[in-house]
């Protein structure tokens, strides 16, 4: 077995939307740093953005920030950190437009404005999806890494990182093994971001690679963990794998139950069956519970003019969708039922906007550090974790101004 060593000024642990957006924005401010991403998956291949539809939030004209902070306020029960929203939300147009210029596309009306779905019954929050349903993320993902293959970001795939390195109470790389082949890497860093992803173990189909490991190396090294009290569900259909309720939800699907009663009036008298997953999962138990399953979806309200958005036009999901058309099932036409899951446990490393920890030397960005109490909005998470990595990736290359150089 071979030891690898490689010296490099910032390590991003992981390669999804946030280390990649912490790449670019680094390496735009820092051109003569060495930027180093390693991923236990493929290289490149953009962590659950890859599988991502690639709708996204931003709040644009006329929206303002101030509303938007208000509805997550709503939204989360409360347990909202304001602060960090309003930081967040203030860099999301800057994104959205920033992935516009970097060549990908979101749809737009025959008058040429950006349409969007508004989320979930709430007053201003919105998303904006991508042109082609199915493909939005893995082209995110094509066209951040072509950027960072330009600014000479070196990229590695397949090493598992296991462990954080010390020297003087200072994060000063990781230790990982390559998982083909067995060999061991160590990397000497001047600052280390943690970008690997959601605290958590892994549970639904979506989510093969939270599986907690950064949570422990971190934890282990002193850092300050939050929200692993929290843990996120979801409903999927019974038969395959899907996702998109976000955008069917807001444009008139719902969930009926055996007696063809649309119920969830019932637990959500407000947002009714657009309201959050938390509510919805818990209604489908309930009323399986009383013996009014199985659940089915009803997409008789959407009108035709919206499938276009729905219809998944490449990718992972029209695989999917053409072997259940080869089986005689239309997820449009025909009633599918749908079931209660939970999809992740949750939580991350504590940090203040900028991605700082309370580990000197390590950052952290997206949804490795849990920014809100696990209840999701569609679109929520592309927007947050691009403005954090970008945020993180900015405040490294602060950092590398005042730190040594590596021997
Ligand atoms: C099917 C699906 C559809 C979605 N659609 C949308 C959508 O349309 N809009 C939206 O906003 N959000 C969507 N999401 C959610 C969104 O894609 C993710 O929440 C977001 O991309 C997470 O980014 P991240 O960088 O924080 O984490 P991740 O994407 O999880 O990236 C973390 C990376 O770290 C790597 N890693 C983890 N541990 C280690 C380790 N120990 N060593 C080395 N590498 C490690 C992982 O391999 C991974 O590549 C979707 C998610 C799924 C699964």
């Amino acid at each position: 077995m071979n030891m690898h060593h490689i010296t490099t000024d910032v390590l991003i642990m992981g390669g999804g939307s946030a280390g990649l957006w912490a790449a670019y924005r680094c390496s735009e401010l820092a051109p003569e740093a060495r930027i180093c991403i390693v991923d236990k998956g493929p290289r490149d291949w953009g962590g659950l953005m890859t599988m991502a539809g690639g709708d996204f939030e931003a709040v644009l004209p006329p929206d303002n920030v101030d509303e938007w902070v208000q509805d997550f306020i709503y939204y989360f029960d409360g347990l909202c950190d304001q602060d960090l929203m309003e930081e967040i939300l203030k860099r999301s147009a800057d994104r959205l437009h920033d992935y516009e210029r970097f060549g990908c596309e979101f749809f737009k009306k025959e008058d040429g404005s950006m349409k969007y779905v508004p989320q979930r019954g709430l007053d201003h929050v919105k998303l904006y999806p991508a042109q082609l349903k199915g493909r939005g993320g893995e082209l995110m993902v094509k066209n951040i890494v072509r950027q960072l293959k330009q600014r000479s970001v070196e990229r590695v795939g397949r090493i598992l990182l296991t462990e954080l390195q010390q020297q003087d109470g200072r994060v000063c790389g990781a230790l990982g093994f390559d998982t083909i082949n067995g060999d061991f890497y160590r990397f000497d860093a001047r600052v280390v971001i943690a970008a690997s992803g959601m605290g958590g173990w892994k549970t639904s189909y979506g989510k093969n690679t939270p599986t907690g490991e950064t949570m422990q190396m971190t934890y282990e090294a002193g850092a300050v963990l939050q929200n692993l009290e929290f843990a996120r569900v979801w409903n999927m259909p019974r038969l395959f794998g899907w996702e998109g309720q976000t955008v069917l939800m807001p444009l008139g699907a719902r969930f009926v139950n055996a007696e063809g009663e649309p119920f969830m009036e019932r637990y959500s008298p407000v947002l009714g069956s657009n309201t959050d997953p938390h509510y919805t999962t818990m209604a489908m138990s309930m009323e399986i519970r009383a013996g009014r399953g199985p659940i089915t979806f009803d997409l008789s309200r959407i009108q035709q003019e919206n499938l276009i958005l729905l219809r998944p036009q490449n990718g992972w999901q029209k695989l999917n969708y053409d072997k259940l058309s080869a089986l005689g099932l239309d997820l449009f036409r025909d009633s599918t039922e749908w079931v209660p899951q939970m999809t992740v446990s949750y939580g991350g490393l504590r940090a203040d906007a900028w991605g700082n920890t309370n580990l000197e030397g390590l950052l952290a960005a997206g949804t490795a550090r849990a920014t809100e109490p696990g209840v999701y909005a569609g679109g929520f998470a592309l927007m947050t974790t691009s403005v954090l990595g970008h945020m993180a990736g900015e405040n490294a290359a602060r950092l590398l101004q005042t730190l040594p150089e590596v021997k």
